[in-house]
């Protein structure tokens, strides 16, 4: 039996998850789902964010962990929010973050004629390096001479462990090429790095080809030719622009869900978008990537069978039009939610 803490958050974090618990009891009524309080509320009366020894009992007592959503107009800089995502992402060393991209209605596509077989890959971002861990400075700052350095911090190890996870994820599903995506051309040594490790790598999978695109090219193509791409691995900067392009590509923040994740250990999903303040606590934020998100989980978890089905009754839920405003629907953030839970059989 699984055990999940979920977090919902802050914000529209509380609504859609609420929606998303009831999902995962109609699907999984055995698993085990523990209501974690952080957010901005705990952080508001008691400065506490997640300690050291709560990151402990998650990573020796939990089997993932379901977000919601931080982030709170009342915390100046949504500082709490930093503290407890960063906090989870790093010191759980959740290398990897998943994005599935996959289009679940034509009419949810902007670009013209691609049907849903044309756009369904899976971004692999680094998510522990690169330009986020905060390396540099700036020197003569607030002068007419001011300097800001920011450093994209590349590792032999970060590199090859998500380039390894992005070809063992394209063996297990059958997938017949993984994508590079880099700046080679004008980052040469971080390039270098990530080109050869991706060379290397690749050899240990001869049935599965590999190309390696610069990141500009690849941004156009996702626009012109969705269809050719299957499983792309990139550092964590490029990362984070191409899921959202990929996330505007099949519907946008309402429907896309994410993994953060370490194979074999602890690992953490959430939707895609943030706390949405403004519109917070009026039954209209889209239950449907916080949904898509606790399938995500149940598929990492290993249970494909359960992730399927809800993943099918949304998709039927949304050929039905019963969605959210933002789909174009007319029903609230439960009704939404409703909808899905009829239609799990
Ligand atoms: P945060 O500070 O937590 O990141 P944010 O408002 O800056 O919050 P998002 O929450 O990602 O960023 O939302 C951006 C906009 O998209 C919101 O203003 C909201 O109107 C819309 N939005 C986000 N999530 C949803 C959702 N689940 N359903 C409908 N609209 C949403």
């Amino acid at each position: 039996m699984a055990r999940v803490a979920v977090l919902p958050g802050d914000g529209v974090g509380k609504e859609v998850t609420r929606e998303a618990a009831r999902v995962l009891r109609a699907v999984r009524p055995e698993l085990e789902l523990v209501e974690w309080p952080h957010g901005a509320h705990r952080f508001l009366e008691s400065g506490e964010t997640i300690t050291d020894a709560e990151l402990g009992e998650l990573s020796s007592s939990y089997d993932a962990i379901l977000l919601g959503a931080l982030g709170d107009p009342r915390v100046p800089g949504n500082e709490h929010a930093r503290q407890i995502l960063l906090g989870m992402r790093f010191k759980l060393d959740l290398f990897i973050n998943f994005r599935p991209v996959r289009l679940l209605h034509e009419r949810l596509c902007p670009l013209k004629g691609k049907t849903v077989e044309d756009l369904d890959f899976v971004i692999f971002r680094e998510n522990t390096e690169g330009v986020y861990v905060g390396m540099g400075g700036t020197f003569k700052q607030g002068t007419p001479d001011e300097v800001a350095v920011q450093e994209d911090m590349n590792t032999r190890k970060g590199v090859e462990r998500i380039i390894r996870a992005a070809f063992d994820y394209a063996r297990a599903h059958g997938h017949s090429r993984v994508t590079l995506s880099d700046k080679a051309n004008a980052m040469e040594f971080a390039g270098g790095l990530w080109r050869r490790v991706f060379a290397e790598v690749a050899r240990e999978y001869p049935e599965i080809e590999r190309e390696a695109l610069y990141v500009d090219m690849l941004a156009m193509d996702l626009v012109r030719r969705p269809e050719r791409y299957q499983v792309i691995v990139t550092g964590n900067l490029f990362g984070d622009i191409l899921s959202d392009l990929g996330a505007a590509l099949v519907g946008g923040l309402g429907l896309t869900a994410s993994g953060n994740i370490h194979p074999g250990r602890v690992s953490l999903f959430e939707p895609v978008h943030g706390s949405a303040p403004d519109i917070a606590g009026q039954d209209t934020a889209n239950p449907l990537a916080a949904i898509l998100t606790a399938a995500l989980m149940l598929r990492h978890l290993g249970d494909d069978d359960s992730a399927a089905r809800i993943e099918a009754a949304v998709q039927a839920a949304v050929l039905a039009g019963e969605t959210t405003s933002d789909l174009g629907g007319t029903l609230g953030t439960v009704a939404a939610g409703e909808a899905v839970l009829r239609r799990l059989g």
